[in-house]
């Protein structure tokens, strides 16, 4: 399958024919304000399978359903817990996605056999235009093939998913740059499965205490059941094996500087790369800047693939705000191999 490129800024009908094409049962790559989606009618089990073909996506792991207004939940979801429009009227259109009770119109394909569903009402203008021109609410993955780092340009796209999907919408760079957080509203208390775009701190001002699931913090093995199936694979790495070294940025530059031997690779924030003169570096934003750091984390993850190094040292955020999503990306990225400095 040739996979054509479709860019709104020199097309009038791009967002057309992509939404044609999703209703013609294919998969779309569609930018949205968090990462790149991989987007199929949501309501058709056929087209959802060809997600998790093109991404060789674990059939265990669920997709969330994209929609263009907060009325479309009512379609989706039988008995839409009261939180959820507290929750929307704060933070939708926007990088959230709640878990709610499913209806019987989402396919199998889309909850891999949960009883619930994730909903997320996204910002991006694209995104919106071509949910709304197809009608159809979008299940949509991150745009990557399972395992890496997820996509924040088309370019991106392009090279994970060439001849796997029909088409890509281009909408330039993303401008959050990490996932969507996901909250469940499905458990006798809201809890947090994944830091996002949206942080605890702001959830907990609409909610209440919000419980922070254990696999935010730990690697889950296989064996075991987890709230968010997809927290327990292996995630957002790049080839070469990550080691992370938190604490004092000063002390974690200085520490992984005196620890390299070989091709080497370093995420850092800008503060710090010049102390790494023999190897690849990759900064990643200021260590004070964290919306810079989850805007740039998944491209310079990923730029580590087009190198040689054999080893990856990754400074990371604490765990404040933004930083929780930016630092678990990171932590997953190696595997929850962390060396914590005192
Ligand atoms: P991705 O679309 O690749 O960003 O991943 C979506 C994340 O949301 C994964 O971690 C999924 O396991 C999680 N997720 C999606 N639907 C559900 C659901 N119904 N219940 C719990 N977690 C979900
Ligand atoms: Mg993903």
């Amino acid at each position: 399958m040739e996979t054509i490129m479709l860019s709104p800024q020199t097309d009038e009908n791009a967002v057309k024919t992509a939404a044609d094409l999703i209703l013609q049962g294919e998969v779309v790559g569609m930018p949205t304000e968090t990462v790149y989606g991989l987007a199929a009618n949501a309501l058709n089990g056929d087209a959802v399978a060809k997600i998790f073909r093109a991404k060789g996506r674990p059939q265990d792991n669920p997709l969330i359903v994209h929609i263009a207004a907060f009325d479309q939940i009512y379609d989706l979801c039988p008995a839409v817990p009261p939180q959820a429009k507290l929750l929307a009227e704060a933070f939708w259109p926007g990088p959230l996605t709640m878990i709610v009770p499913k209806g019987d119109c989402i396919p199998d394909e889309v909850s891999c056999g949960l009883e619930t569903v994730g909903i997320r009402l996204p910002s991006h203008p694209l995104a919106r235009d071509l949910i709304r021109t197809a009608g159809v609410p979008l299940a949509a993955p991150s745009a990557n093939t399972s395992g890496r780092p997820s996509t924040t340009t088309a370019e991106h796209v392009l090279r994970d998913m060439n001849g796997k999907i029909a088409a890509i919408l281009d909408g330039g760079p993303c401008g959050v740059g990490v996932e969507s957080t996901v909250v469940t509203l499905a458990l006798d208390k809201p809890r947090l499965l994944r830091p996002g775009g949206v942080t605890l701190e702001q959830l907990e001002t609409v909610l209440g205490e919000v419980e922070v699931d254990r696999a935010l913090y730990e690697k889950i093995g296989d064996d075991v059941r987890v709230s968010a199936p997809g927290m327990k694979y292996r995630h957002y790495a790049p080839k070469a094996p990550v080691t992370v070294v938190r604490g004092d940025p000063q002390r974690t530059a200085e520490y992984i500087a005196a620890h390299i031997s070989g091709p080497t690779g370093v995420l850092c924030f800008d503060e710090y790369g010049d102390l790494f003169p023999t190897c690849v570096v990759e900064r990643f934003g200021s260590q004070n800047d964290l919306a810079a750091q989850a805007r740039e984390v998944f491209d310079r993850l990923r730029a580590f693939d087009d190198t040689d190094v054999q080893q990856i040292w990754a400074q990371c955020p604490s765990d404040e705000g933004l930083g929780l999503a930016v630092a678990n990306r990171i932590k997953k990225a190696a595997g929850f191999h962390v060396i914590e400095l005192s």
